[in-house]
């Protein structure tokens, strides 16, 4: 345990990010250097509870053994804390950044006190073990005669390429876009998560270790340029599907063919894209500079939009949720250790409320048409008032509202996973269109075919998806060898 009287003498102190003034004006990570004195004294507010209920089902998917590593950054072995983080996490470069930390919902010293600093702590232990070269890439010193290739490469198939790597076999991971990470690539923007200097790091150490990727390259039915997964299951001893839930949620209201009304993945990755090809001075984005910008939808994509267009220099920004703002605190049936669903102010909202004054959400609004002039261009969004009534949103008479927008982004979550590559392989699909398989196991109708992360479960969390690309390889190695050692 840190230090017994800890939790009593020091209060939270979580590491602040950039002044939202500062940061608006780039697009580099929001984060702010560690300060090792004061995790040190974060690491000392842990109780070392008899039952750590942040590693447990409702804290931490991949179980990190938190308070040990607590205990440790307290006592400054920083080394010895990197390598009990790195025994449950493939990748804490990345939850360290962009984890919602539902540990720390689960906390026990969260039923009193703000809760440890637990994701500051675990970025902390993997950026300087980065910075001290203690990241080295994890070569098998005996390479087995299986190969396996993994569709997609996002944190699920990056997570089981390094498991299955590890484990000697021989991995092809095939990506159909231009560089590697999925989501952590392309949806989570640079700020959040840099791509050059923390994706690409660990996606060149894997290569290093002897993992193949393949970019550029579509995994289907073999026509238009792809590669027939029927041949990519004959040739290999195992095929992953990750390929993520990517269908997006429309909004099939009147006005929705009007030029302006953007799906949010369309303006992200491409942002994303552009800055990396040219510092966005190829002009192949979405530029939100000098619009009048209207996000639908909350959550992470809706706030990395919101993030997005400040950084581009937009007019305006509203972001309208269909939801009530949530409760200040846990509301009675929301009890600890579930997910504290309370009013939270992103990053995004820290800096629209620092350009605009005010913050950016409006609630319990829903769309009713969009509108827009003789050229067929966005120039605002029509809204009513919802009231929930037996479990349904009723509209609000005379609560119509007009609203200028000449960009609209459409951030309402996403279906489930494209079926390209899983129609040619005759794979079963659970009711919400997943690729069917059991949690656990991860095997499809399909021999040797297994599925993990979001196309399996549906759009989740990183931190879900790794841990699900990790029991997959455990599983896949338990398929080829009749036996694992293999977390
Ligand atoms: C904008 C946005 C922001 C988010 N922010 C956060 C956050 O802050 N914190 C958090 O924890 N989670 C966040 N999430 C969720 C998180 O990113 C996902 O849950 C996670 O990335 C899922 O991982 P995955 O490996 O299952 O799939 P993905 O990351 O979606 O990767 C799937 C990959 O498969 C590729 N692919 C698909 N089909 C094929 C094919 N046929 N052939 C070849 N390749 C294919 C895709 O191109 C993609 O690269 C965010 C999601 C979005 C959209
Ligand atoms: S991965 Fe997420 S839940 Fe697990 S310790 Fe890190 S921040 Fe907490």
């Amino acid at each position: 345990m840190g230090k017994p009287t800890g939790f009593i003498e020091f209060p939270r102190n979580a590491a602040p990010y950039r002044p939202p003034e500062e940061r608006l004006l780039d697009f580099n990570e929001i984060y702010t250097d560690h300060d090792i004195e004061r995790l040190n004294t974060q690491g000392a507010r842990c109780m070392d509870c008899g039952i750590p209920f942040c590693q447990s089902e409702e804290g931490c998917p991949v179980h990190n053994l938190i308070p040990e590593w607590n205990d440790l950054v307290f006592r400054d072995q920083w080394r010895d804390a990197l390598d009990r983080l790195h025994k449950t996490n493939n990748f804490p470069e990345f939850t360290g950044r962009v984890c919602p930390a539902p540990c720390e919902g689960a906390c026990v010293l969260g039923i009193t006190d703000p809760a440890v600093t637990i994701k500051n702590i675990e970025m902390a232990i993997i950026d300087r073990g980065f910075a001290e070269g203690w990241v080295t890439p994890n070569t098998p010193s005996v390479r087995s005669d299986k190969k396996v290739a993994i569709v997609g490469s996002g944190p699920a198939g990056l997570a089981a390429a390094d498991q299955l790597n590890k484990a000697g076999h021989n991995v092809t991971v095939y990506e159909r876009a231009d560089r590697v990470g999925g989501l952590l690539m392309y949806g989570i923007p640079n700020m959040k998560l840099a791509k050059n200097d923390v994706v690409e790091r660990r996606v060149q150490l894997m290569r290093d270790a002897g993992i193949e990727f393949v970019t550029n390259t579509e995994v289907a039915d073999g026509d238009n340029g792809s590669i027939a997964v029927d041949a990519l299951r004959s040739t290999n001893d195992a095929v992953l599907l990750t390929t993520g839930a990517t269908v997006p949620r429309d909004l099939p209201i009147p006005g929705r063919e009007l030029s302006g009304v953007h799906f949010a993945m369309d303006f992200l990755s491409a942002n994303t894209k552009s800055l990396l090809d040219s510092d966005l001075q190829d002009q192949a984005h979405i530029s939100a500079k000098d619009k009048n910008v209207i996000v639908i939808g909350g959550g992470d994509t809706g706030t990395d939009c919101i993030g997005t267009s400040l950084r581009h220099g937009c007019k305006s920004l509203v972001n309208f949720e269909l939801f009530p703002q949530p409760p200040e605190d846990r509301a009675a049936n929301n009890p600890w250790p579930t997910w504290p669903k309370i009013f939270r102010v992103d990053y995004g909202h820290e800096e629209a409320r620092a350009r605009q004054g005010e913050d950016p959400r409006v609630y319990s609004v829903s769309s009713l048409c969009f509108i827009g002039d003789d050229n067929g261009q966005l120039t605002g969004v029509r809204t009513v008032e919802v009231v929930m009534q037996d479990g349904k949103f009723e509209n609000v008479p005379g609560t119509e509202k007009d609203w200028p927008a000449d960009l609209v982004f459409l951030a309402m979550g996403f279906l489930g996973p494209e079926h390209a590559v899983s129609d040619p392989l005759g794979l079963d699909y659970d009711a919400r269109s997943n690729y069917q398989a059991e949690y656990g196991r991860y095997t499809t109708n399909v021999e040797k075919v297994f599925a993990a992360g979001d196309c399996r479960r549906g759009q989740s969390l990183v931190v879900r998806a790794i841990n699900e690309g990790r029991e997959a390889a455990r599983e896949i190695d338990r398929f080829l060898m009749g036996t694992t050692e293999l977390p």
